[in-house]
């Protein structure tokens, strides 16, 4: 194959895959973002697209005149609906797909772990735990919290959130990676009682949950959206390299037999 690859991005692996996939003969990349965020950290290796494409039946448009050969979904692990369309579009146009899913957190002994379906059943799980709030769930997902009157809340996130969002509320613009020591003094300084968070994964936003461990506080852990059952997916960069490496050996060899 030589041709174009279409990475969904906005993440650590989606920024690395792109560098990695870069380097292989023949293979351009197409970085895409949702383009949320006003300063996003870019891959340099990569042609940038920014911004949505305007649904299934955009973005299978978007690969049939794009003539992109390969589609790899490295979105957040809850990016859903990114994801429903890539699996939709990439079909439609006939496309390879794979998706990059980190593994998610496992609980481990002396956590207190409350899972919770959704972000709105986290909200609704909240009057259990105490009156002081972690939220480090994104500005995305602040509404969910909104009418949360009861709660103090403590969000942190890359960017200001907007309204709808809880009356009393405190919010710290911080992108990781956090250690363990600073995500303690953090949760003690402002003497928090639990911790609402998603099970993203990776190491940058993983101490939050050792330093919960340690201060013994609960966490309430929002499960991920489940990949459909059978879409090709990935752990790790290096496998999501490895497919496509066989890809274009596989197309080539088809082309030249
Ligand atoms: P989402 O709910 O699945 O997507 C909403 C819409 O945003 C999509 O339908 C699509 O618009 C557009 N979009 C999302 N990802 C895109 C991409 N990589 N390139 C082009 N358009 C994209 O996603 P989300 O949860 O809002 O996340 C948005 C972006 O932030 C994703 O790229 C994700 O990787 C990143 N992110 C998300 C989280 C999280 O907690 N959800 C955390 C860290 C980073 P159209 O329908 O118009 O195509």
């Amino acid at each position: 194959m030589s041709g174009r690859v279409l990475v969904l991005g906005g993440t650590a692996e989606g920024r690395r895959l792109t560098e990695k996939l870069a380097e292989l003969p023949g293979v351009e990349v197409v970085y895409s973002i949702a383009g949320r965020v006003a300063a996003p950290a870019l891959p340099t290796a990569a042609q940038i697209r920014v911004g949505g494409f305007g649904g299934v039946d955009g973005l299978t448009s978007y690969l049939r005149d794009a003539g992109i050969a390969a589609v790899i979904d490295a979105t957040h692990p809850y990016a859903a609906l990114m994801t429903s369309a890539a699996i939709t579009g990439s079909k439609a146009a006939a496309v390879p797909l794979l998706v990059v899913r980190r593994p998610g957190w496992p609980e481990t002994d002396g956590d207190d772990w409350h899972r919770v379906p959704s972000l709105a059943a986290a909200a609704a799980a909240l009057g259990g735990f105490g009156e002081r709030v972690f939220l480090t769930t994104g500005r995305s997902g602040i509404a969910a919290f909104a009418g949360s009157d009861r709660h103090w809340f403590l969000l942190r996130s890359i960017e200001a959130p907007s309204p709808p969002m809880p009356a009393r509320m405190d919010v710290l613009l911080e992108r990781g990676p956090f250690t363990v020591e600073g995500e303690t003094a953090l949760m003690r300084g402002h003497r928090i009682d639990v911790v609402v968070t998603k099970n993203s994964g990776g190491l940058l936003t993983a101490a939050k949950l050792v330093a919960a461990r340690h201060l013994g506080l609960p966490v309430l852990m929002v499960d991920r959206p489940p990949l459909p059952p059978g879409t090709p997916a990935v752990a790790t960069v290096e496998d999501a390299v490895a497919w496509l490496t066989r890809l274009v050996g596989a197309t080539d060899r088809s082309c030249t037999g």
